[in-house]
C-alpha cells in the first residue's frame, strides 16, 4: 500500500488496500505510481458507462454550475425526468430516489411494512429472502442478508426475515405463513458469487406471490442498469414485480439509489412517511440521466449481451484448459464469474501484477464486471491477461 497515512486516519472496515487509484478513463484506471490497469471491477458494477465518459462529464459540469442541491422541498426537473425515463423502461409505476443500494432496500422493507400495516389486525410483516443474498449494510438491509460474515457482531437485527435457499421455489413456498407480507430476491446474486436466478424460479415466485396476495420485491442494485443484457436483470424472465431497488450503475459513479413501485402501490408513501435530504438531488439525477443517455445512444444493453456472450465463451475455453482449478463459469451479460476450486486471492493478485483488476465474491469466485463500453480490443486484452494470470496461478498451485 502506497499511502502510510491510510491506516492512521481511516477506520479499517476494509482490508488494507493494495493500490492507490488516482485516475480513470474508459476501461482503464491508473494508480499513484503511474501504473495502468484494465478495470474489470467497474467500481463493483457502478461505472457501467466507463470512467470519465465525455457526455457524463459535460452534463455534470453544466449541472454543477446551474444547481447542485436544493432538497426535496422543491420540484426538481432532473428528478422528474429521470423518474419518467425509468418508469418507461420498467413499467407503470412511480419512483422514489435515495443515495445507495442499502437505502433503496431499506425503503423496500419500509414499503413492505406499510403494506402489511394496511390491516394491522393481520400482523403481516415477514419477508422471505434468499440465503446467500446481499442486500446492504444498514440494519434493515443487513437483517435481510443471511450470511454470518456480514451479520456477526451486529445482533440483535430486525425481526421478520426468514431465509430460503436461492432458486428453491418449494423452500420459499414452505416459509410463507399468515404473517408473510412478501419475498425479496436478487435476479443475480452478486456478492453471493454471481448466482443467476432461474427464469422458472422468478416466474414461480411471481405465481406464488399472486396466489397468496403477497409482494414480489427485487433487488437490482448490482444486476441492474444494463449489465446483464437487459435494463434490469429480472426482465429476461418476464415477471411483473411490485417493487424494485436500484443503485450502483444508475449514477455512473455519482451516488444515487432508486425504488420503483408498481402503480398498485405507488401512492402508499404519503407526505411525511419517508424522506431524504440528498436523495434525488439535481446533480445526482443529472448523473442518472446522463447514464441513461449513454446507454440509449450507444445501445449498451445490446452491447452487454453480445460482449457478454463473447467473454463467457472465452471463459469456458479457459475452464476447459484448467479444469482442476476452475470449477464453473457463471453469470449473464457482463456480470460473469469464474468459480475457482480454491480461494482466489493469489489469482486476483496475479491479475493485478498483469495490469488487470477483477473482484472476488463469496465461494472462491472471481467476478468479471467490465464497463459496458468495453471495446473488442480491450476484451481481447483482458483474455490475454486472464490467460497469463491463470497460467502463473496454476503453476504456483501445482508446486
Ligand atoms: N444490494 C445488492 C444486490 C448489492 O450488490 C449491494 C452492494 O453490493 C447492495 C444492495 C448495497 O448497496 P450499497 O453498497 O450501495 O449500499
Amino acid at each position: 500500500m502506497n499511502n502510510p497515512e491510510q491506516s492512521h486516519y481511516l477506520i479499517s472496515n476494509y482490508a488494507p488496500p493494495s493500490l492507490e487509484i488516482v485516475r480513470g478513463k474508459g476501461s482503464y484506471l491508473w494508480d499513484s505510481s503511474g501504473n495502468k490497469f484494465l478495470d474489470f471491477t467497474s467500481g463493483i458494477a457502478v461505472s457501467n458507462i466507463g470512467h470519465g465518459h465525455e457526455h457524463w462529464i459535460n452534463s455534470i459540469n453544466e449541472q454543477v454550475t446551474e444547481l447542485v442541491h436544493c432538497s426535496n422541498l422543491f420540484s426538481i426537473p432532473q428528478q422528474v425526468r429521470l423518474a419518467k425515463r425509468l418508469v418507461n423502461k420498467i413499467g407503470p409505476g412511480k419512483m422514489l430516489f435515495c443515495n445507495s443500494g442499502a437505502e433503496a432496500n431499506e425503503a423496500l422493507i419500509k414499503f413492505a411494512r406499510l403494506v402489511g400495516n394496511q390491516n394491522p389486525s393481520l400482523k403481516k410483516y415477514k419477508l422471505i429472502v434468499a440465503e446467500n443474498a446481499f442486500h446492504g449494510r444498514t440494519m434493515g438491509a443487513l437483517s435481510a442478508t443471511s450470511s454470518p460474515k456480514y451479520r456477526d457482531g451486529f445482533e440483535p437485527l430486525l425481526d421478520g426475515f426468514s431465509f430460503a435457499p436461492f432458486n428453491d421455489l418449494s423452500a420459499f413456498e414452505e416459509k410463507i405463513d399468515d404473517q408473510t407480507v412478501g419475498v425479496m430476491v436478487e435476479s443475480i446474486q452478486g456478492e453471493g458469487g454471481i448466482r443467476v436466478a432461474d427464469d422458472k424460479f422468478l416466474q414461480g415466485l411471481e405465481h406464488i406471490c399472486r396466489e397468496k396476495g403477497i409482494l414480489l420485491m427485487l433487488d437490482e442494485v448490482q444486476a441492474g442498469i444494463g449489465r446483464t443484457g437487459e435494463f434490469l436483470g429480472y426482465q429476461k424472465s418476464g415477471v411483473k414485480p411490485d417493487a424494485i431497488a436500484m443503485a450502483k450503475g444508475l449514477g455512473g459513479g455519482f451516488p444515487i439509489g432508486g425504488v420503483w413501485l408498481s402503480d398498485q402501490w405507488a401512492d402508499i408513501f404519503q407526505p411525511g412517511s419517508h424522506g431524504t435530504t440528498f436523495g434525488g438531488s439535481p446533480l445526482a439525477c443529472c448523473a442518472g440521466n446522463a447514464v441513461l443517455d449513454v446507454l440509449e445512444q450507444d445501445n449498451l444493453i445490446l452491447a452487454a449481451r453480445e460482449k457478454g456472450e463473447f467473454l463467457e465463451a472465452e471463459l469456458y475455453k479457459l475452464k476447459n484448459q484448467y479444469p482442476s482449478i476452475i470449477k464453473e463459469v457463471r453469470g449473464r451479460g457482463l456480470m460473469l464469474a469464474l468459480v475457482m476450486s480454491a480461494p482466489p486471492s493469489e489469482l486476483i493478485a496475479q491479475f493485478r501484477q498483469n495490469g488487470m483488476l477483477v473482484v472476488g465474491a463469496a465461494e472462491n469466485v472471481v467476478r468479471f464486471l467490465p464497463p459496458l463500453t468495453v471495446s473488442k480490443e480491450e476484451l481481447s486484452e483482458a483474455m490475454e491477461k486472464t490467460s497469463i494470470s491463470l497460467k502463473s496461478f496454476y503453476q504456483e498451485s501445482e508446486k
